[in-house]
C-alpha cells in the first residue's frame, strides 16, 4: 500500500524524525536523543530517508527537534485514539509552516507536487511537507494507520504500511521481544 511516491517519501521522513529527535524509549530502554555533531548526522540521515540528499546545519538540527515534538503529538493522538486533537494538531502546523501545494518541475523529473511554498527555510519546507504528508493519512480512509510501539518500554512511532493495517510495532525488534516474553510466560505458566 502506499500513498504516492512523494507523499510516502515524506511520511518516512516525519517517522524519522520523530523517532530520532524525541526522548523517551526504544526498544525496551530509555532513548536520548543525540546532541552535537551526531545530531545533525542523525538528521541528515532522516532527511534521506526521503531520498533527499541534504545538507544540515547544527542550527537546523536544533529546529527540527522541535518539528520532531510537534509531530510526534500527532501520532500519538492517533494512537489513543483521539483523532480529533490529531487533527487539530495538524492544522496548527499546516498552518504555522504555511503548507501549500506547489506543482514543481526540476532535476528533469516530471511536474510533481511540493507541500511548501518556495522561499522558506530548509526547516520549514520540511516541517510543512511532513505536516501535509500526515494530514492526507489522517484525511483518508487509512487514517488511524498512525502509531506508537505499543510493546513495553518503547514509544517510537510507525506508519503502517501493511495490507491489512494490523502492524502495532515500531520494529521487528520489538514485536519479537513481545513475541518471547509471551512465550516465556507461557512456558512459566
Ligand atoms: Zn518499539
Amino acid at each position: 500500500m502506499n500513498f504516492n511516491s512523494h507523499t510516502d517519501a515524506v511520511i518516512a521522513v516525519a517517522v524519522a524524525l520523530v523517532n530520532t529527535l524525541t526522548p523517551g524509549e526504544r526498544r525496551g530502554r530509555a532513548y536520548r536523543p543525540p546532541a552535537g555533531e551526531e545530531r545533525r548526522a542523525a538528521v541528515a540521515e532522516a532527511l534521506r530517508t526521503g531520498s533527499r540528499v541534504a545538507e544540515v546545519t547544527p542550527e537546523e538540527a536544533g529546529e527540527f527537534c522541535d518539528v520532531a515534538r510537534e509531530l510526534r503529538e500527532v501520532f500519538e493522538g492517533v494512537a489513543r485514539g483521539d483523532v480529533d486533537a490529531a487533527a487539530v494538531r495538524l492544522n496548527a502546523l499546516l498552518e504555522k509552516y504555511e503548507a501549500r501545494p506547489h506543482l514543481d518541475r526540476h532535476d528533469g523529473e516530471p511536474w510533481h507536487l511540493h507541500f511548501h511554498g518556495a522561499g522558506g527555510t530548509a526547516v520549514r519546507d520540511w516541517a510543512a511537507s511532513c505536516a501535509t504528508g500526515l494530514a492526507i493519512v489522517l484525511g483518508g480512509e487509512l487514517y488511524d494507520r498512525l502509531g506508537v510501539c505499543t510493546a513495553p518500554a518503547c514509544d517510537r512511532v510507525y506508519v503502517d504500511v501493511s495490507r491489512n493495517g494490523t502492524r502495532r510495532f515500531c520494529s521487528t525488534a520489538c514485536q519479537n521481544r513481545v513475541k518471547t516474553a509471551a512465550f516465556r510466560a507461557r512456558a512459566g505458566a
